[in-house]
């Protein structure tokens, strides 16, 4: 095991791998920029380093001054959460080099989830079940033109370099094609320094619906069941819960078996997350990311496994230990994510946090890096931690959601708190009605 680790992000995140690794007894480095001097993580840390300006161009996302840190440090592994360099292939063969090991998977898997033809053309051929379209990067708008004929209008040109809900564009008819295939690949090429493209089709009403996986890099891969994220703004994630409200335990228990044997097959290192639409009870492979997911405590809480141990004790060189007839799923959790954002215009809203109340009681778990006196700088993501609720049903734990959010009291910033206890109070969230438009049209956005 190891016997220091440096933790590579801030805020939450942060903090829940400090947890991790104390819980372990592995002794943590919290590195920081210069805006993050007060941040809960760099407080609680064995030992921190600043790393550099508040830009994360120049600290959070600096190689040389991460490596420097190790070396000060002394640290033998490092944790990169997620965002920033958690799926960067070159920092992890650069920390292979200077033999520290980089808790996540292969160099080799990042590379190739992270581009998202190869992406598919891996997964397809395990066995999981892609959205039909070009089987690789399209050119020419003639060729993309027989290809939409074939599957049918509407079809999504998506960048193979893509991420972040950026680089995609809808075409609805052959008229169009040429103008917005054009368009795409010149902003895929700005944008991530890769023009290629695709072309899938565009499926109308799903739900984005992913599996947790766990692989051990020695033959072992299980699955962790599937969450539902299909409540999202510009396609960045609002409300997750495991499980999903939209499957039986057949249909989940098929998908999570598809993507185990997958992990295995590959010989999947460490924790990923294999992300799927769903329509219609079909499931269609989208992409797959190859590090620890925002919305992994609801999945913690219904299987009792602790994610972050998981990828450390895997990095460390661990066999699983367990097989899939070990995994026990248990109840229904809901995690939301409290943003320092208008919670009608998402408008950031940084600023002093003049006082904290965090809810508390059974089944609640709240993962914040904000306290009293805290100053949220501007220059970072507004999330500022996560509501995740347990309930024995799913009842039970809308129930307590809705007790919890009126417990919790961020005062001197705006967040998102309100809006959550706004659709409380809708039917379809209640039911469990909901595609990955549902919350764009509830907030009056088409
Ligand atoms: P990113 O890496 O940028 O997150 P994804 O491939 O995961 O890109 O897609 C992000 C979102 O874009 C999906 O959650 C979905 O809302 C939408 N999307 C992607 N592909 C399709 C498709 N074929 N049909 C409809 N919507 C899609």
């Amino acid at each position: 095991m190891f016997d220091k680790v440096l933790i590579a992000n801030r805020g939450e995140i942060a903090l829940r791998v400090l947890r991790a690794c104390r819980e372990l007894g592995i002794a943590t480095v919290a590195v920081h920029s210069t805006a993050d001097e007060t941040a809960m993580h760099v407080l609680l840390a064995d030992e921190s380093v600043c790393i550099g300006p508040p830009a994360a161009a120049d600290s959070y996302l600096s190689i040389p001054a991460i490596l420097s840190a190790c070396e000060i440090t002394g640290a033998d592994a490092v944790h990169p959460g997620y965002g920033f360099l958690s799926e960067n292939a070159q920092f992890s063969d650069i920390l292979k080099e200077h033999n520290i090991t980089f808790i996540g998977p292969s160099g080799d898997h990042i590379r190739t989830m992270g581009d998202k033809i190869a992406a598919k053309q891996t997964v397809e051929a395990l066995g999981i079940p892609v959205v039909p379209g070009s089987p690789g990067a399209v050119e020419d708008p003639a060729e993309a033109i027989r290809i939409a004929n074939e599957i049918g209008y509407p079809v999504i040109i998506k960048a193979a370099a893509g991420g972040g809900g950026r680089g995609m564009r809808v075409v609805k008819n052959s008229q169009d094609m040429a103008v917005s295939l054009q368009t795409t690949q010149t902003e895929a090429k700005a944008a991530f320094g890769d023009g290629s493209v695709y072309i899938e089709k565009f499926l109308g009403k799903p739900r984005h619906i992913e599996v947790q996986v766990l692989g051990d890099g020695q033959g072992g891969g299980v699955h962790l069941g599937e969450r539902d994220c299909s409540l999202q703004r510009r396609h960045q994630k609002v409300w997750e819960e495991a499980r999903s409200p939209a499957l039986n335990d057949s249909q989940r228990e098929k998908i999570g078996n598809t993507c185990a044997k997958a992990i295995a097959d590959m010989n999947y290192s460490g924790a990923g997350t294999i992300e799927f639409l769903y329509e219609n009870g079909e499931f269609y492979f989208i992409e797959m990311n190859t590090r620890l997911q925002v919305e992994h405590p609801v999945t913690e809480m219904i299987t009792g496994i602790d994610l972050v141990q998981e990828q450390i004790r895997i990095a460390a060189g661990a066999k699983l230990g367990y097989t899939q007839d070990d995994v026990q799923f248990n109840g229904h959790a809901i995690e939301c994510r409290i943003n320092a954002e208008n919670p009608r215009t998402f408008m950031p809203s940084p600023g002093l946090v003049e006082n904290v109340h965090v809810p508390g009681g059974l089944g609640v778990r709240v993962d914040s890096g904000i306290y009293s006196g805290y100053r949220i700088p501007p220059y970072y993501d507004s999330l500022i931690g996560k509501l995740i609720v347990f309930g024995k049903s799913r009842n039970e734990c809308l129930m307590r959601l809705r007790r919890a959010l009126g417990e919790y009291v961020i005062e001197g910033v705006e967040t998102t708190i309100p809006l959550f206890q706004d659709l409380l109070a809708e039917k379809d969230i209640m039911d469990g009605d909901y595609d990955i438009h549902w919350l764009e049209k509830y907030l009056g956005w088409h």
